[in-house]
């Protein structure tokens, strides 16, 4: 390696880094100001009986119509917005859009369902988060039993002290919890069972193993009479294939979400979908 191309090459890293960072700086400058500029927009994933014929909830997912960049995932933009502490504004936004639609969809003559909202782990630092949400149930109009709040296992099982108490607060508003990505992280059985929440809900990288890893098969069965061993209601996410239907509904798992039988949607598609007139 002559000194030329190590020089080049120093350049050429350097460059790069410098424009991760720059970039990184720049989203974060683009971050703050979307919400004064409105560029957010919920999608809404249903949720369905085993049979796929009845829907019984749906999922709140965030995207970011981004001016360039067009429309970005919630991983491009979540953990930045988680630290640079914009998380309680953005899910603030989320939870009052989610509990405004459904009540929209309601008062349009469709269905009465629940609707998931996604938690971030920040969001539950700080003592507000019980307030926050009493007072968007207020705000947006809608009866706390169909909203949902969707906790990780770090959430539930976390060393906060209060978390247990917060959790119950939060249900004592009238409203459901479910742990979400159930199984990737960790779980003390011990303690959910004495956990306030209502539903699990089977990581899609498990469902995605059925038929392709015993493994996966047997940790999905597990999960699913687990749940049902201590009452809890229990769906299976990321569901895409005939096959995952058959074994989840021969371990008898009460609730499906996932592309097989409906992806994502604009809150316009999913009155659609409900044949209400938008
Ligand atoms: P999640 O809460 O586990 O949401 C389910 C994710 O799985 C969604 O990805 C959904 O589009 C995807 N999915 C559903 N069915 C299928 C399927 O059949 N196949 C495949 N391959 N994927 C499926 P999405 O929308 O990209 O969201 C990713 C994650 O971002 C969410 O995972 C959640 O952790 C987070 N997130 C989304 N919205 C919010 C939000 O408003 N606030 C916070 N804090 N996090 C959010
Ligand atoms: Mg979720
Ligand atoms: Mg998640
Ligand atoms: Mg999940």
């Amino acid at each position: 390696v002559s000194k030329g191309e190590g020089k080049n090459r120093y350049t050429f890293f350097s460059q790069e880094m410098n424009k991760t960072a720059d970039e990184k700086m720049q989203l974060s400058n683009e971050l703050y100001r979307a919400l004064e500029r409105d560029e957010f927009v919920l999608n809404y994933q249903p949720q369905t009986d085993i049979s796929g014929t009845k829907i019984i909830g749906m999922e709140a997912l965030i995207r970011w119509n981004h001016p360039e960049k067009g429309l970005l995932p919630p991983l491009d933009f979540i953990p930045l917005a988680e630290d640079i502490g914009l998380i309680n504004d953005i899910g603030k936004w989320v939870l009052y859009k989610a509990c405004k639609d459904n009540k929209d969809l309601q008062d349009r003559g469709g269905p009465c369902i629940r609707v998931a909202v996604n938690l971030s782990v920040k969001q539950f630092s700080g003592s507000s988060l019980v307030d926050m949400v009493k007072e968007t149930l207020y705000q947006s109009e809608l009866k706390p039993e169909y909203l949902e709040l969707e906790i990780t296992e770090s959430i539930a099982m976390g060393d906060f002290t209060d978390v247990q108490q917060v959790l119950k607060n939060l249900r004592e508003l009238g409203i459901t919890l479910s742990i979400d990505d159930f199984g990737t992280e960790y779980s003390s059985l011990s303690r959910l069972r004495h956990l306030p929440v209502d539903r699990i809900k089977i990581d899609k990288q498990f469902i995605q193993g059925i038929s392709k890893s015993t493994h996966d098969e047997s940790i999905t069965s597990f999960i699913i009479a687990l749940s049902k061993s201590m009452g809890l209601k229990v769906i299976a996410e990321g569901v895409e294939s005939n096959s995952q239907i058959s074994f989840l509904t021969e371990k008898s798992c009460d609730e499906i979400q996932g592309f097989y039988f409906y992806k994502p949607m604009e809150f316009e598609k999913l009155l659609d979908v409900f044949e209400v007139k938008a």
